[in-house]
Order: C-alpha cells, then sequence, then structure tokens
C-alpha cells in the first residue's frame, strides 16, 4: 500500500506522496515542519488545523485543502482520513484504509498532553509507519510540569541576580507550548525574537491561550532585560542581536538535552528537556496499542529500532528521509 519513491513515500493506489521531499502531483502533509511541508507541488492536503501553518510555509500561491480530523476522503480504491498526533497544532497522522488492510503513518507524534494542540489519537492498523526521532531507550522524559517548574525557578532566578533568561526554542510548536504551559504558573509577559511573532500570531488566531508575548524588536534602545524571559530561535545564537539582552542565562528547551555530549558541546548555562516527539516508552507503547504487526521506522534511530522489534518478533523495516533527527530539521 505504500512504496519508497525518490520523492518520498508513495501510495500508488491512491495517487498521493505523503510529506514529500521533492515536488509531487498530491502531496498529503502531516504537519507544517520544514522537514515534512516542502514547497513545489501541485497540490497539498492536511488536517484543518494545520492548514494556516501550511499556507503560511508554503506561500500563498500553493493549492491547499483540508479535511477535518476523523473525515474520510475515497481517492482511488482506498479511503484516507487524518488523526491527531499530538505534536504540533494541526499535525495529523494519516490513516489510509484499502483492500490490504489498514496503515496509518504517524508523522511526528507525542503523547504528553500539549495545551496547544490535540491529543495523540491511538488508531487501530495493520501497519504503522513510526517516526523515531529518539528511538532509543536513553530517550525519557520527565513530566512537562516538572520541566516548566525548572524553568520558573532559572528565570526567578536569574531575574534576582538581574540577568535576562534566553530560552532558545523550536519556532513552531516549541515557543508556543512553553508560553502555553508557562502561563498555568505566570502571568509575565515574555519577550519574543521577530521570528516567532508571526506562528505565535497563528497559535493565537487558532485560539490557544499563550502568555502575552512582546516583539523586542520593538523595545526602545537602551532597554534593560533584567529579569525578562526571553524566547528565540536557534538561529539567533551568536547574532548581534543578542548583543541587546546583555548581562543573560541561556539555555536550550528540546529533547536533545537529554544528552550530556550535546548539553556540553553546545555550551548552553541550562538544558530543559522537553520535547514535542514521542519517547522511547512511548514508541513502544504507541507501537502495542496501535496492534500491528508490521512496524516500519522512519525519521531519527529508525535502525535501532527497527531491529529492537524485529527482536521482539514484529515484521519490521525502515523507511529513508531526506531529514535525520531533530536537529536542525523543525527549525525554520
Ligand atoms: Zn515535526
Ligand atoms: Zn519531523
Amino acid at each position: 500500500m505504500l512504496a519508497e519513491h525518490t520523492e518520498g513515500l508513495f501510495c500508488p493506489a491512491g495517487g498521493f506522496h505523503i510529506d514529500p521531499w521533492g515536488a509531487v502531483e498530491r502531496a498529503v502533509i502531516t504537519h507544517a515542519h520544514g522537514d515534512h511541508a516542502r514547497p513545489g507541488s501541485r497540490a497539498y492536503l492536511c488536517a484543518s488545523p494545520s492548514k494556516p501553518l501550511l499556507e503560511r510555509r508554503l506561500g500563498s500561491d500553493a493549492t491547499i485543502e483540508s479535511l477535518p480530523y476523523g473525515e474520510r476522503l475515497a481517492l482511488g480504491n482506498i479511503s484516507l482520513s487524518f488523526h491527531p498526533a499530538g505534536h504540533i497544532l494541526g499535525s495529523a497522522q494519516v490513516r489510509i484504509e484499502g483492500p490490504q488492510g489498514v496503515s496509518v503513518v504517524s508523522g511526528d507524534y507525542k503523547r504528553a498532553s500539549d495545551p496547544t494542540c490535540t491529543l495523540f489519537e491511538v488508531v487501530p492498523c495493520d501497519t504503522f509507519v513510526t517516526e523515531s526521532t529518539f528511538g532509543l531507550p536513553i530517550y525519557r522524559w520527565d513530566a512537562t510540569e516538572t520541566v516548566i517548574t525548572e524553568i520558573l525557578e532559572w528565570w526567578e532566578h536569574n531575574a534576582r541576580h538581574s540577568m535576562a533568561s534566553l530560552l532558545f526554542c523550536y519556532t513552531i510548536g516549541k515557543a508556543q507550548r512553553l508560553l502555553a504551559e508557562l502561563a498555568r504558573v505566570t502571568d509575565r509577559p515574555v519577550l519574543v525574537h521577530g521570528m516567532m511573532s508571526a506562528s505565535i500570531e497563528a497559535y493565537r488566531s487558532a485560539g490557544i491561550p499563550m502568555l502575552q508575548t512582546i516583539p523586542l524588536i520593538d523595545q526602545p534602545r537602551g532597554t534593560s532585560f533584567a529579569g525578562e524571559l526571553v524566547l528565540a530561535p536557534l538561529s539567533a545564537r551568536g547574532t548581534p542581536w543578542m548583543r541587546r539582552l546583555g548581562d543573560h542565562s541561556d539555555a536550550f528547551a528540546s529533547g536533545l538535552m537529554r544528552v550530556r555530549g550535546v548539553r556540553r558541546q553546545r555550551a548552553y548555562d541550562r538544558g530543559f528537556v522537553i520535547s514535542d516527539h514521542a519517547d522511547w516508552p512511548a514508541i513502544l507503547q504507541t507501537i502495542t496499542e496501535s496492534g500491528a504487526g508490521r512496524v516500519l521506522a522512519t525519521h531519527g534511530h529508525a535502525e535501532p529500532l527497527a531491529k529492537f522489534l524485529a527482536e521482539q518478533g514484529y515484521e519490521t523495516g525502515t523507511i529513508r528521509t531526506a531529514w535525520e533527527g531533530e536537529a536542525g530539521s523543525d527549525e525554520e
């Protein structure tokens, strides 16, 4: 039911590619991150809440259709539907039902609750294509509340020392999740790098409650940022923009911060382990709950995950992607 093409994963019966990296006739998109939604295809189809983010990424010329979660669309002799993946706003698993059974392509997903998107839905299937960005046993996430408390304490500690707190995070998804989670524990506004404003606005338009944000660029020269929390994309690190902050502590919020070597190598003052991807136990839980007998791993640590699953008796394989790992991939 699914074949690997040079442009990406292809469903011959339905005549569409899923998250192709090349230009195709019909692209079905799991979510609006740059490693899944590439420009140049003739027509796009996504889950309804993903559409505003996809329009922003692909531009107003792109032909984008959308389908509400759970609604079925007949294409050739298969039926296609989107189901919540819990990764970012509008993220979806693609369910394909045909004469050979049901296949589900997860896209990126997580199982932890997230106030910015619909909770992951378990979709029973015969073949499950799972992401494996953090598909190694070392990856285990703490409860989100614990990490949010750590961030708040870091911010308050820096404020007591008249320092700004500069928190790097991905522009789409992570930034909004942090702003929504922090809104549960504080009502202080947060300063944001200009590159984040548009995606934050897209989430606000979708009705997601988040802390008030202030574009840092609008602040007059000479403004002190002591005591403030500032969100910025990784690409701002080391740029002259940072000089405006004055004395500050920096941190990165990512699942990658679970790895001591990465923390040390990148030399952030702090690393907050919070990810929009499933950790190792969540990947295995999801595979079990799907009921699939055949599991294909993609996007990250596909080989070790497939090997582990083969040892557990699953029929397995890997699917190549043009993008590997979280680093850089979800960054604009
Ligand atoms: Zn993603
Ligand atoms: Zn991804």
